[in-house]
């Protein structure tokens, strides 16, 4: 009757917990239901998933892969190593960002990141469109691009001196001209002027990878992404502030939904686990991000933002630099490169912290891993939810496996793993992308699948 059958699973999507059997068939979900045992042999393969959970497979909104940020420096996972790294962690979609030359209308900037990554890509992907500058005539381009599938752009309220910076008349025009084409603005909020003061301090004191925590405090961000949800507010624009790394933050986005604005956020594995102590420690430049790291106030806080809603998904901003890259930093807290793994590791790391501890339900979990994202950035119901008719992207989780992370175990292409040695719940034993298996038992299978540019709409 189908391509293959998942059978004895607890299914988890769109907020309910059901215990059932799924049938696949030509790269979608055909049937979800209790399977006799006549419907199970007619099936090509059936997948045993006593004990496991049955997901829709992970989205990730937020991953930086091929990125040159300086001479050199290109991040060591293309997207080939990345995306096998995907599907490993059970992440079956993601969204990188396109990289704009200064003044590269946007339109060009999609058209040569497709190139680059279309021949390369092991799960399926979609681009956000960075805006490097802004031309009242790129409204023709965005128009373009919606045409295209890909309805997002994003503004960095940082980078002045790299003349990437939107300021906040640029940021302005930019949501009311979005506003009017359905288009989603991703922003990175961070407030320039005060990084700069901010900085000038943090020089004076001992050269050390911790001086960039205290070059970029929490108030840096949180300042920044009150501005961009008032700006958003003003000109009724679809705003998304991404990474977001401190508690203030995000209950700005929890209160400016509560009052009905279409504004939401997300937050990464590092905000929620790593402490900027890891800075100050041996290799601290290692841990270097931008946001940086911060303390436990912050991170309890974005717990309770996901707890109560308020930050609807959960990106990695997965960024690899290997050691010899990262050592590059010479001592100058400013010239780290900045940016830490994690699409591979990103679902153990929320499981062990979210359902493994009682902090957050498996659907919430699930959510704000695949609903939540597809929901946001125009894939829903194609992707995020185990439904007849969706792609049948799904991850076979066993939740009962116990693994310590280790970057030589990895697919991630790094000679070092910020949560090197910390023990995580939960493996991805089976990941489906499109009906086809990518990945069993936390390890990339080379099916000869390949993904696919998926259209999203506004
Ligand atoms: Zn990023």
């Amino acid at each position: 009757m189908g391509d293959l059958a998942i059978v004895g699973g607890k299914l988890i999507s769109a907020g309910r917990q059901l215990q059932s059997d799924l049938v696949v068939s030509q790269q979608k979900i055909l049937r979800i239901g209790r399977l006799g045992k006549k419907a199970r042999s007619a099936c090509s393969r059936v997948i045993d998933a006593k004990g496991c959970l049955v997901i829709p497979g992970a989205i990730d909104p937020h991953v930086h892969l091929q990125l040159t940020i300086g001479p050199g420096l290109t991040t060591n996972d293309d997207f080939d190593s990345g995306t096998r790294a995907a599907a490993a962690g059970g992440v079956t979609s993601l969204i990188d960002y396109t990289t704009p030359a200064a003044g590269q209308n946007p339109l060009s900037a999609f058209k040569a990141r497709r190139r680059l990554a279309d021949r390369q890509v092991n799960i399926d992907y979609s681009l956000h469109n960075v805006l490097i500058g802004w031309r009242p005539n790129w409204v023709e381009k965005i128009k373009e691009l919606v045409k295209l599938g890909a309805p997002s752009v994003k503004l960095f309220m940082i980078y002045k001196e790299r003349g990437w910076q939107a300021d906040d008349g640029r940021m302005l025009a930019v949501m009311e001209s979005c506003k009017n084409l359905g288009v989603t603005v991703c922003v990175h909020a961070e407030n320039d002027d005060l990084i700069e003061k901010y900085t000038k301090r943090a020089r004076q004191k001992p050269k050390s990878a911790a001086q960039l925590a205290a070059a970029r405090p929490a108030l840096v961000e949180e300042e920044a992404a009150e501005r961009a949800i008032e700006l958003a507010k003003v000109c009724g624009a679809r705003l998304h502030l991404v990474h977001l790394s401190t508690a203030a933050a995000a209950a700005a986005v929890g209160r400016a939904r509560r009052a009905g604005h279409a504004i939401s956020g997300e937050t990464c594995p590092q905000y929620l686990l790593l402490d900027k102590r890891k800075l100050s420690g041996k290799d601290g430049h290692l841990w270097g991000c931008c946001p940086v790291l911060r303390g436990k106030k912050d991170r309890l806080g974005l717990l309770v933002a996901l707890q109560r809603g308020w930050l609807q998904a959960i990106g990695t901003d997965h960024c690899t630099f290997n050691r010899r890259q990262k050592d590059s930093w010479g001592k100058d807290f400013e010239k780290i490169p900045y940016g830490l793994p994690g699409v591979e590791t990103s679902l153990a790391l929320t499981f062990t912290l979210g359902p493994g501890k009682k902090k957050l339900s498996l659907a919430q979990w699930v959510k704000l891993h695949s609903e939540g994202p597809a929901r946001l950035f125009g894939l829903y119901p194609q992707k995020g939810v185990l439904r007849k008719g969706s792609d049948a992207d799904i991850v076979v989780w066993d939740p009962h496996q116990h693994r310590k992370i280790d970057f030589k175990d990895l697919q991630t292409d790094c000679d070092w793993n910020p949560y090197q040695a910390m023990t995580v719940r939960g493996i991805a034993r089976h990941v489906l992308l499109r009906g086809t298996e990518i990945a069993r038992e936390g390890k990339y299978i080379d099916s000869g699948q390949a993904g696919c540019f998926i259209r999203r709409k506004t």
